[in-house]
């Protein structure tokens, strides 16, 4: 299917690129490419061989979709790289990772570790998994003072301890004082357990965040998903001008009208012109994917400037005020909803600071809802 109205593209080689920066800004750590939630809205299928040529030695998931997709990718490489779950298991997720997936778990309760465990010795095999402790994020995992319950673990037969992970809840804020506190708590939990574990375990803490912001000497393993992608990792911190954006998406404009002083346009009546205008109106709406949300508050680029949006985003239809375009525009011209254009840049960050989201939300629904072209 060719869609002539809007157009959105993944560039293989930034995404590259932005995982050989990071690799090198994290060696000699190992690295993780989070690839969940179908590569950040960028496409797992079409990404994940891009990731492993570029070097990753793990490729981080939820589903079992997700992981049988990069199985089924064809290449020794995909049938053998290590795949790490980034959140707690299903008792059925499990019993087909074990039989065929291989994907690397992580345990976060004894409950889990004895099903795991049972499962290994019933094969024959030592399973090799993550202990998840929760030094602070409060989603799952042991809490960083069960030491007892962590030895327990640690005992267990048919199953190999090759990780020891935490996650960050705020390494993006303005203040890192707490992920210091997380750091110190989990470092706390892996020398309790300095007897148990292999001293070559893979110490992992650091998100996209961290990674670009906090000290990383103590980690032999890194998890990164948005720094790949190009997508700003904190709001208090400019990521490093290596990394680019990898999705850009754009428009053409369906009809550039003049419109006279105190008229209202679109539902609801929300924007009256207050002067005689000129508006285009773009062939994209929610249904592409470009966020309600951002009514009377998005910005596009024409003719390489910033235009308003104006009135409410429809389902396949937005306005923007051209008024202050000097240059004559023209139907069909192009319009960038995310991405470069002449001196101008919008980014997935910028529009979603407008209604306080973040860039993911929208880089999977522009994702998700349109074909992506893959340069
Ligand atoms: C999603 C996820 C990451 C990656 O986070 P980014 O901020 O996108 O780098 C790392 N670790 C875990 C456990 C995750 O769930």
């Amino acid at each position: 299917m060719n869609q002539h109205h809007i157009q959105v593209k993944v560039s293989r080689d930034r995404f590259k690129n932005n995982i050989s920066h990071i690799r090198n800004i994290v060696k000699p750590s190992q690295l993780c490419v989070v690839m969940k939630a179908n590569a950040y809205g960028h496409g797992l299928e079409s990404l994940a061989p891009t990731a492993i040529a570029a070097g990753t030695d793990y490729i981080g998931i939820c589903t079992n979709p997700e992981a049988t997709i990069i199985r089924n990718l064809g290449s020794d490489a995909a049938k053998n790289i290590k795949l790490l779950r980034l959140r707690m298991a299903l008792p059925e997720e499990l019993n087909e990772s074990i039989e065929s997936l291989n994907i690397e778990e992580q345990i976060g309760s004894i409950e889990a570790a004895k099903y795991l465990s049972e499962g290994g010795v019933k094969r024959g095999k030592q399973i090799p998994v993550h202990i998840n402790i929760d030094t602070g994020m409060g989603r799952s995992g042991f809490f960083s003072n069960q030491i007892e319950e962590l030895k327990l673990v640690c005992g267990l037969p048919g199953i190999n301890i090759v990780g020891i992970m935490t996650h960050f809840a705020s390494s993006d804020g303005k203040e890192l004082d707490f992920t210091h506190k997380q750091i110190e708590d989990f470092y706390k939990a892996r020398q309790a357990l300095k007897d148990y574990v292999d001293n070559n375990v893979l110490t992992h803490t650091h998100n996209s965040a961290a990674t670009v912001r906090v000290n990383n000497e103590s980690n032999r393993l890194v998890r990164v998903g948005a720094a790949c992608y190009g997508v700003r990792t904190s709001q208090d911190f400019q990521n490093p001008p290596e990394l680019e954006p990898v999705m850009s998406v754009k428009t053409n404009i369906a009809q550039v009208r003049k419109v006279p002083s105190g008229k209202t346009i679109g539902y609801g009546s929300l924007f009256t012109t207050q002067r005689d205008s000129l508006i285009a109106s773009l062939p994209v709406g929610f249904g592409e994917g470009y966020p309600r949300a951002l009514f009377n508050k998005g910005i596009v680029l024409i003719k390489g400037h910033r235009c308003p949006v104006v009135g409410r985003v429809s389902l396949n239809i937005t306005t923007v005020d051209i008024t202050d375009v000097p240059e004559p525009v023209r139907w069909g011209d192009e319009a960038v909803l995310v991405g470069i254009q002449g001196h101008e840049k919008i980014t997935f960050e910028e529009l979603a600071d407008k209604f306080k989201s973040v860039h993911t939300e929208i880089n999977l629904m522009a994702g998700f809802m349109n074909q992506i072209s893959y340069v």
